[in-house]
């Protein structure tokens, strides 16, 4: 018998169980699971077509974990029947709903161990009845209540698991044996099963970076209350809703609001009858990895998976992502390896899982595939770093126009302009003639003439545009908007890290990157202005003015600073464009309170407008300093 590759389908009762008992062994007490858990679902689900009362079914597994000794349970800790669609769900929530609007609970259901804290024992679920004591992993475990995040030291149930951030920590850290954990179960069930001395040393590094690395998740942490006739509706947003929580989840929970409602309602032998577990059915597939494909884009070169074609949900899948060259190295992903590709609503499927196949090839590159020079790292990512790379320029030149707003062009039409009319920038698109355009295949008039006013259209363009036209990694509109509120366009490249550092949201790291980026593209912000015509915004936000009148207690410039700490532009005049005026006394003679009256600006008294603003911590200690000396 094989036990890794089967058709579920193929199998008869017999085969079915063989399998299903070896792979709960591997899962459940090795703590080493030999298969993906679609391939152990497509196993049950087989199971329960041909034989729905098999005891496989409903037993409950335990998983094995190191133990202190038994605990017998004050009230029965049942597992949840399960339900494999929403119209299973429906049909126990029809049949317990004594209104149209009973109220249901909708809550993650946890992929962990179930748990159980009371009275300073941790204890496992085991059979329901009786489970076992964990305490001696208390100190590795952080509790998540309702309003309470922290030690365990207070009654809950719940479940066991390695939160989704910490095991990205893990698992780059902490590798028993040999052992290479692929996702936060496999983690959880291999420390269970340790005894305290071996994890101690297993954990060091761990326990270094965080304090406790298991997390248990209270039941009643998270849930949302639904009547009957919604839960239909919203089951989508729910279930997405719950897919941002940093946990992870195999599927929803069900369960009558009315609590008294639902004890009444009672057990059947193995679960309560007021609670439905819907299980998440994945929709992943295994296939091989015939090839990868490294893809341009505009700063790097991405791989990208052809498999084997698969049939998931009704579509055909030929491709994959495997996001980036750091991915398939630490992964050690290979042609001929078997993958188990994962499509989820209208995310771009990916490689979940692989398993090594007989014959192996790496599909890491070390050169260009289109101008042959050696690549460079460049954090997770490769990238061509040779300015005359056609192929980069193709997609550097293709992100450009379309950051500019040129909708018209597409990139096979700039790689015609570059073979055909040996562009190499963007000046020398703006630069093309109708004639010029007239030599590209398939543009006839009526093309030519719309690609020509689209051009002159964006000509014109906003100084932040521009500047996230450049392509720089990390700065997109917004980044661009925040840097140009503080600098004008051509101080940001001659910016220093120090400067970078005093923008909001920007620390050190992101400031060195960003100094060698802004260097090493100077050159294209002069291709750019040469072509285009720059308005400056200032980020466009425009800054309310400011101006002052009359004799103030402090010096004037010290009114100024306040002001442009504040966000104000300083004024020298009162123009209609003046936002505000502010005088030491409203009542005295100046033609400056004249003129603003006139024009209808808005005037205040100098002691208003200090109430209204933030005086810097700064100038506080300078004035007290001041005044410290005057006496
Ligand atoms: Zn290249």
């Amino acid at each position: 018998m094989d036990y890794k590759n089967f058709d579920a389908d193929k199998l008869g009762k017999a085969d079915l169980e063989q399998l299903i008992k070896y792979h709960n062994q591997a899962y459940w007490e090795k703590g080493a699971p030999e298969i993906s858990d679609v391939k152990y679902d497509s196993l049950m689900q087989k199971l329960r077509e041909i034989d729905p009362d098999n005891e496989l079914i409903s037993a409950i597994y335990t998983p094995h974990v190191s133990s202190m000794g038994s605990v017998n349970h004050s009230e029965p800790l049942l597992s949840l029947d399960k339900a494999y669609s929403l119209n299973e769900v429906m049909e126990w929530a029809k049949k317990y709903a004594r209104t149209e609007d009973e109220a249901f609970l909708i809550e993650p259901k946890y992929d962990g161990i179930s748990a159980k804290f009371e009275n300073g024992v941790l204890s496992t679920r085991g059979d329901g009845f009786q489970g076992e004591n964990i305490s001696d992993k208390i100190p590795l475990i952080e509790l998540e209540c309702p309003n309470y995040t922290g030690k365990l030291d207070r009654n809950a149930r719940g479940e066991i698991l390695v939160r989704k951030d910490r095991f990205a920590t893990l698992q780059n850290s902490i590798r028993p044996n040999g052992i290479t954990y692929k996702n936060s179960r496999n983690i959880l069930t291999g420390f269970m099963v340790l005894k305290e001395q071996k994890y101690i040393s297993q954990l060091e590094f761990a326990m270094k970076n965080l304090n406790a690395f298991l997390t248990l998740v209270d039941y009643d942490l998270f849930s949302i209350e639904v009547a009957l006739g919604e839960i239909e509706q919203e089951w989508e947003s729910i279930i997405s809703e719950f897919e941002k929580l940093p946990y992870p989840l195999d599927g929803i929970v069900v369960k009558l609001a009315d609590k008294e409602y639902c004890k009444s309602l009672g057990n059947t032998a193995h679960h309560p009858r007021g609670e439905i577990a819907f299980k998440f059915q994945n929709v992943a597939k295994e296939s091989t990895l015939v090839n990868v494909v490294w893809s341009f884009g505009k700063n790097c070169l991405t791989p990208v998976a052809e498999i084997e074609p698969i049939d998931i949900g009704g579509i055909t899948i030929k491709h994959a992502t495997l996001h980036n060259y750091q991915n398939v190295l630490d992964r050690d992903i290979q042609i001929g390896d078997t993958v188990l590709v994962e499509r989820a609503g209208d995310v771009i499927p990916y490689i979940k899982e692989s398993t090594p196949g007989l014959l192996r090839e790496s599909p890491l590159i070390t050169n260009c595939p289109s101008c042959g020079s050696t690549l460079v790292r460049k954090g997770p990512e490769i990238c061509c770093v040779n300015r005359d790379c056609f192929e980069s320029n193709l997609q550097r030149l293709g992100a450009s126009v379309k950051s500019i707003g040129i909708e018209e062009l597409g990139l096979p039409n700039i790689r015609n302009m570059m073979t055909i009319l040996n562009v190499k920038n963007l000046k020398d698109i703006f630069d093309l003639t109708k004639a010029d355009l007239e030599r590209l295949p398939g543009f006839k008039s009526k093309k030519i003439n719309n690609l020509f006013n689209e051009l002159q259209r964006a000509r014109n363009i906003k100084d932040y545009q521009l500047l996230a036209a450049l392509n720089i990694s990390h700065v997109g509109i917004n980044m661009a908007k925040l840097l140009l509120k503080e600098y004008p366009l051509d101080r940001i490249f001659e910016m220093t890290e120090e400067e970078f550092c005093n923008i909001k949201g920007i620390g050190p790291e992101r400031a060195k990157a960003l100094v060698a980026e802004f260097a090493s593209n100077k050159e294209y912000i002069n291709e750019f202005k040469e072509a285009l015509f720059v308005e400056s915004t200032q980020g466009g936000i425009e800054k309310p003015k400011i101006c002052f009148t009359g004799k103030m207690p402090e010096k004037r410039s010290y009114y100024e600073t306040i002001a442009r700490a504040n966000n104000y532009e300083i004024a020298d005049d009162v123009n209609s464009s003046l936002n505000l005026l502010v005088a030491n006394d409203l009542n005295e003679k100046s033609t400056k309170l004249a003129k603003a009256e006139k024009l209808g600006v808005k005037a205040i008294a100098l002691a208003t407008w200090l109430e209204q603003v933030e005086i810097p911590a700064n100038l506080k200690q300078s004035e007290q300093a001041e005044q410290l000396e005057l006496f």
